[in-house]
């Protein structure tokens, strides 16, 4: 049963909406939780965690041919067992699933299964039902968007992934965002015959050029077929697949693939939470416009994580709840600093990076006022596999002061590594700093301390 009059009543129990509630319960408050799907969100059920672990499964592909550099000796290749990894990764997820239904528990907060729906100031209906609060805290997250063009019904998206029985034996991903060149990676390494098929000339708009570039290169050499410049024209289902019509320019091609995987963008999830009925503004894309200390424009109405598109990433969401539940409720002149977030992408080679592209920061303090110092080796552990694997790294630092204003980094330990710098960079770091310290040998990560 439901408690009544809740101080804040939560929508969503994904990984803002989870934070948000612990934090205002760890103040005292009554904190109703109301999750119309699986506990955790997309981060836990269908996003970083699941991802993450294919991920894993992916990183093992070239162990075999590594170790054996190394003396070690098997009695044959090793394959995929596709299900079995799947049943592995699922029980996982519903591992943390009851973790985070124990948490919310232990926490005091109470959770009520069901759609929730804004029905006027301060009243929300679960499921018909309805309940006073009076703060209440959007937390509904985002989709997957697609676009609109022939056959499209035939594609699946991030969320299909997690739902393959079965490893597809051709795939075709369509983007080069987060989501494309992480799946396409993980596809690939498994054994799918893997094309990615992007508009633009390099993935991942918006990265360091250099790193754009190293990743395209690194994706190629790994055997994913890179169709650059293209768009899709249609999807048809014929007896041999799935057949892509591909245009690039004016050249028309096509892929027969088993399973078309689109990867072009999410947008704030707001479908039937009733934003109309109370007047809640949105943006152009959906998202509820919040102000600095992520309230909407109607009283007692809040929104974090990627319902408020601004940056879709758990870290966020998770930090703008806690600096939200700590100003509410724990009498704290919180506000979330959106400086310097660190990211990371799982591509193969994996991606991390935080602050300025080198690009963005020569547009902010012209040529001369930026240097970049950048590194590119192939690391120790292939002096004996002989596999080509190079590391990249890049600093970014402004003239005027010395500052290391971006770092960016592809390489298999590039999210562990960048996790430090961007502490080093939060306190300001110079790059006099960075060449003061002494390095870590034998390792790559000294290198960006001799760059
Ligand atoms: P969500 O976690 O999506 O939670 C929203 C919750 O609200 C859901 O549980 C939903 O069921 C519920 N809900 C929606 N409407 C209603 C309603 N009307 N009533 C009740 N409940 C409702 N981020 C990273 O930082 N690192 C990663 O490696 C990473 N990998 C990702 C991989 C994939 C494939 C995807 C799709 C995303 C990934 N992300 C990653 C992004 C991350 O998952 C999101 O930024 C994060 O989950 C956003 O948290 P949120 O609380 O805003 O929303
Ligand atoms: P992104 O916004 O990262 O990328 C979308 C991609 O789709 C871009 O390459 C874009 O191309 C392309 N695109 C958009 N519309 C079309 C179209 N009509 N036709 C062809 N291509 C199109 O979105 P994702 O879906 O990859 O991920 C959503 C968000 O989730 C990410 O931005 C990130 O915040 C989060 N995420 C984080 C992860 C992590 O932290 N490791 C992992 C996965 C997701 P163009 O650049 O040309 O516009």
């Amino acid at each position: 049963m439901a408690q009544s009059n809740p101080d804040l009543l939560v929508i969503g129990g994904g990984s803002g909406g989870l934070a948000t509630a612990k934090r205002a319960a760890s103040y005292g408050a009554r904190v109703l939780l109301v999750e119309g799907d699986r506990l955790g969100g997309t981060c836990v059920i269908r996003g970083c965690i699941p991802k993450k672990l294919m991920f894993f499964a992916a990183s093992y592909a070239h162990s075999a041919h590594d170790a054996a550099a190394y003396g070690w000796r098997s009695s044959g290749p090793a394959e995929l067992d596709w299900p079995a990894l799947v049943a592995a990764r699922d029980a996982e997820v519903g591992r943390l699933e009851g973790v985070h239904e124990r948490l919310l528990a232990e926490a005091g907060v109470e959770l009520l299964h069901g759609r929730a729906r804004l029905c006027g100031p301060g009243s929300v209906q679960v499921d018909g039902r309805e309940i006073k609060a009076d703060r209440v805290l959007l937390a509904t997250g985002s989709r997957p968007v697609l676009p609109t063009l022939p056959g499209v019904e035939h594609a699946i998206t991030s969320d299909g992934f997690f739902e393959l029985a079965e490893q597809p034996a051709r795939a075709v991903v369509v983007g080069a965002g987060y989501i494309a060149v992480e799946l396409a990676g993980v596809l690939s390494a498994l054994g799918t015959d893997t094309s990615l098929v992007y508009r633009r000339e390099l993935p991942l708009r918006g990265f360091d050029e250099d790193i754009r570039a190293e990743l395209a290169e690194r994706m190629g050499d790994s055997g994913i077929k890179l169709c650059a410049n293209s768009v899709v024209e249609g999807i048809e289902r014929g007896d041999g697949g799935l057949t892509v019509q591909l245009k690039s320019g004016e050249q028309a091609s096509e892929i027969t693939s088993d399973v078309v995987l689109y990867a072009t963008g999410r947008k704030p999830d707001t479908e039937g939470l009733g934003l109309e009925a109370v007047g809640v503004a949105t943006g152009p894309q959906g998202q509820v416009l919040v102000d600095e200390g992520l309230r909407s424009n109607v009283e007692g109405v809040f929104a974090v994580g990627d319902l408020t598109g601004r940056v879709m990433l758990t870290p966020v969401a998770i930090q703008e709840g806690r600096a939200l539940a700590d100003r509410e409720f724990g009498g704290k002149d919180s506000v979330m600093d959106y400086e310097g977030i660190p990211t990371a992408v799982f591509s193969e080679p994996p991606i991390a990076t935080v602050g300025l592209s080198e690009e963005q920061a020569r547009e902010r303090w012209g040529e001369n006022g930026v240097r970049a110092c950048s590194t590119r080796f192939n690391p120790l552990l292939h002096s004996l596999t002989g596999r080509r694997a190079p590391v990249f790294m890049k600093l970014v630092v402004r003239e005027s002061d010395d500052t290391v204003v971006g770092c960016h980094m592809t390489g298999p330990d590039a999210p562990e590594i960048i996790q430090g710098v961007a502490v080093a960079m939060k306190a300001g770091a110079t790059k006099a700093q960075f060449d003061a310290t002494v390095g870590i040998h034998p390792s790559s990560a000294e290198e960006l301390v001799t760059l």
